[in-house]
């Protein structure tokens, strides 16, 4: 879940099915613009409160809530929890900075809150599993949090997506289009969410709505949440293809150039050999032959 205000970046994942088990087929969402002050307040509100507990380490900063955590995780022990998502966090950042070639030059805040205040307080959408938004990566906590503790796989898919972002951003100065810091931060899951392929090929049959990758540059506010896992399967097909074509090494020269405050269009030309507008033409007929072939996932 990402935008562009610059400084401000918020992005979300939700994988299924961990804390809400009726969740419609999208593995992200944006937020809008006007959000973003409100949730950068509402975290600096957050980091005054004397209720949280913090654990520090070598890469990551850790936030627990205290009081409300306790009431929400009945029948865990709110520390052990953050322990597991914390040593969990450590795992998944040694194999996306792996996979990056980069380690990030700050630390990045892990803060475990109620899901109640993280709707309430951060105007996060209910079936939203975690967020990251400017160097730190938010996950709400309820009672269904003490089994997510016990499914690795989509612990860890949550994190390593929400990490993800966390490189991105700080490779690319918040510059990655949303397209690619999606695709991306979805690739890099361990498991695809089977969702995503019959969303992206109910779209094709349909044609219902311009999804260019043009559109999908500068985030996925103005969707709806329809939509938006149509954005998102869009965005997991194009940067595997980009990826696919021509390596990871150039997307991170792509990366690197943008924030180096090289125009998008040449920074794409220069990194791939191709223009912006050749990528989405060779990217369609890709789509068509995958719609064609009628394969089961993205
Ligand atoms: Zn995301």
């Amino acid at each position: 879940m990402n935008l562009k205000l610059n400084l401000l970046a918020v992005f979300v994942v939700f994988s299924f099915p961990v804390l809400v088990l009726a969740q419609p087929p999208t593995t992200g969402h944006k937020y809008s613009l006007n959000t973003t002050p409100y949730l950068a307040k509402s975290l600096a509100k957050s980091t005054d409160s004397n209720n949280l507990n913090i654990i520090s380490t070598a890469k990551f900063i850790l936030f627990h809530d205290t009081n409300q955590a306790l009431s929400v995780i009945k029948g865990a022990n709110i520390q052990d929890v953050a322990q597991v998502y914390l040593n969990n966090l450590e795992v998944s950042a040694n194999e996306v900075e792996q996979i990056f070639k980069y380690s990030p030059k700050q630390k990045i805040v892990l803060r475990l809150m109620p899901r109640y205040k993280f709707v309430r307080d951060l105007k996060a959408p209910r079936w939203a599993n975690a967020l990251y938004h400017n160097h730190e990566i938010i996950i709400p906590l309820d009672n269904g949090s003490k089994n997510i503790v016990k499914n690795n796989t989509t612990l860890q898919n949550t994190l390593r997506h929400e990490y993800t972002h966390a490189l991105i951003s700080e490779i690319a100065g918040e510059k990655c289009p949303a397209w690619l810091d999606e695709g991306l931060a979805q690739m890099l899951e361990s498991k695809q969410n089977n969702l995503l392929a019959p969303a992206l090929k109910n779209w094709l049959a349909t044609n219902s709505s311009n999804l260019s990758i043009q559109k999908l540059s500068t985030g996925f506010i103005n969707i709806d949440q329809q939509t938006a896992s149509i954005a998102y399967a869009k965005s997991l097909y194009a940067t595997k293809y980009l990826v696919a074509k021509h390596g990871m090494a150039k997307v991170l020269i792509f990366l690197k150039s943008l924030k180096n405050n090289t125009n998008e269009e040449l920074a794409f030309k220069s990194a791939f050999g191709i223009t912006l507008e050749e990528f989405s033409l060779a990217l369609d007929k890709s789509l068509a032959q995958w719609f064609n072939a009628d394969s089961n996932s993205i």
